[in-house]
């Protein structure tokens, strides 16, 4: 009800209330819109306070995500660098390293393995991305 609904109550002859009963109903109406009115900026507060703590544990969320991607990386495996065909000292410099005594070239990724996860024996040898990768991304 607008304030021209409760002028039009309270000072309306046909409504065949004495002025001063419809103006007690004006004040009633006035107090139960001032309720609401409350009742409503409560809900609204509450419904804010919601969205920060979801927001606040789609961050957590994301930052256990993170945490175990980082965890299981992607452990590229190269080539030997004699299988290279690129013989040029630049490219040899760029490309070739030594990764657990023996020479590589980063330009021929043969597959990538798990930082993470081992076999039974112990190795590296799982192939990335891992269960542990496939299953937090739901996969
Ligand atoms: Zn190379
Ligand atoms: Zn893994």
């Amino acid at each position: 009800m607008n304030l021209e609904e409760i002028r039009e109550r309270a000072y309306s002859p046909v409504l065949g209330k004495s002025m001063a009963r419809a103006y007690d109903q004006s004040i009633i109406d006035v107090r139960n819109l001032l309720e609401e009115n409350e009742r409503l900026q409560q809900r609204v507060t509450r419904l804010s306070n919601l969205e920060r703590r979801n927001a606040k544990q789609r961050d957590e969320a994301r930052a256990r995500l993170a945490a175990v991607e980082k965890l299981h990386g992607k452990y590229p495996i190269y080539d030997a660098a004699f299988a290279c065909a690129d013989r040029t000292e630049r490219h040899s410099q760029e490309a070739h390293m030594e990764v657990d005594g023996i020479i590589v070239c980063t330009d021929l990724p043969l597959y990538a393995v798990c930082a993470q996860c081992r076999d039974e024996e112990g190795f590296h040898t799982i192939n990335w991305p891992c269960d542990t990768i496939k299953a937090v991304r739901g996969e």
